[in-house]
């Protein structure tokens, strides 16, 4: 029997892109359909994550105009992450497939043969890789690539060039429902669910129209969430480090010991105010990076929901999945 699949958009303001892209999702859909490779009752989910221009709109519209287009909504605009989860917990229940991408035509959608081919072919999880950066201004791909190096370096291990547009069974989704975090960086967490997985390349053009909704700050949000997610090393190499300034602290006191008893000792106004700051500076970072941690164990400890459905453009009843 062939596979149902749910391509899964999430959608911020993108008022602008959704009338290009929304037509290319569909002719995938009929495509593949055509082609014999996933069922009839394929559909494209719209996830409006509190969009305030009329994103909602369009997207209700689409769901009027062709069956094939559905659409939930954020009760507010909770992020990226979030709006992808509740798509995919929203579809698990829905489909045998899913595959998560960008509302603005970045990711090339031609990618999603190969990566339903790799499900016929057995793996559960497809993850979408960026074949090269050679578009890219040096400065973005220096960027990049220290970034996946920085997680690695600090135990957030992620498939390199890997963002968020990806097929996910819904086998492997009824797991991945079981990982409660609030503290969310997909790319991180659907690797530890396991079960057989590979990759496909694709090209990663640029945005059909409207404007990127990931400025640096919240990337440099998400590389933070990504590392406290997935790893306690910052809280191992502080440790480290601090038994490093420890032991150098013990010989220079052995030395201004040694120093004050034969009577040599000075001023040392200089050395003393070096080490001052430097080992204040040290704490201050250490407590901030324990801070950290002890704020997302706050979050977390709230247990609040991850997303809240206000809006749905159809009876989940009506689209239940027979065979799940
Ligand atoms: N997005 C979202 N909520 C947000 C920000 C972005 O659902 O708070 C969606 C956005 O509509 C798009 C995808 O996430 O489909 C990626 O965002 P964007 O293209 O702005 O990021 P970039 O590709 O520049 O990293
Ligand atoms: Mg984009």
């Amino acid at each position: 029997m062939l596979p149902k699949l749910y391509i899964i958009v999430p959608c911020y303001n993108e008022e602008e892109v959704l009338p290009v892209t929304a037509p290319l999702f569909l002719g995938k859909i009929r495509e593949l359909a055509e082609r014999g490779k996933i069922a009839e009752g394929s559909r494209v989910l719209f996830v409006n994550d509190g969009s305030s221009d009329s994103t909602w709109e369009i997207i209700k519209d689409l769901s009027r105009q062709n069956e094939v287009f559905l659409g939930i909504s954020q009760s507010r605009n909770r992020g990226h992450q979030n709006a992808v989860l509740a798509g995919l917990m929203e579809a698990k229940d829905l489909c045998d497939i899913t595959i998560s991408i960008d509302a603005d035509g970045q990711d090339d959608i031609n990618a999603m043969d190969a990566m339903v081919d790799a499900y016929l072919d057995g793996c559960e999880v497809v993850y979408g890789v960026r074949s090269s950066r050679e578009t890219d201004t040096f400065f973005k791909r220096f960027t990049a690539q220290s970034f996946y190096k920085f997680l690695a370096f600090l135990g957030a291990e992620v498939v390199y060039n890997h963002a968020d547009y990806r097929l996910i069974s819904a086998r492997v989704l009824r797991e991945f429902a079981n990982f409660g975090e609030v503290n969310l960086f997909l790319r991180g967490l659907v690797p530890l669910v396991g079960f057989k997985s590979t990759t496909v390349e694709y090209v990663r053009h640029e945005r059909l129209a409207g404007s990127s909704h990931y400025p640096l700050k919240k990337m440099v949000g998400l590389a933070v969430d990504g590392v406290t997610s997935l790893s306690i090393k910052p809280l191992q190499l502080i440790m480290s480090f601090g038994i490093f300034v420890a032991a150098v602290s013990f010989i220079g006191c052995i030395w201004a010991l040694v120093t004050a008893l034969c009577g040599k000792a000075v001023a040392g106004w200089a050395s003393m105010t070096c080490i001052i700051c430097f080992v204040s500076g040290v704490q201050l970072i250490s407590l901030g990076i324990i801070g950290e941690y002890i704020g997302k164990i706050y979050l977390e400890s709230k247990h609040r929901p991850r997303y809240i459905i206000s809006e749905r453009t159809y009876q989940p009843e009506n689209e239940k999945n027979e065979r799940a």
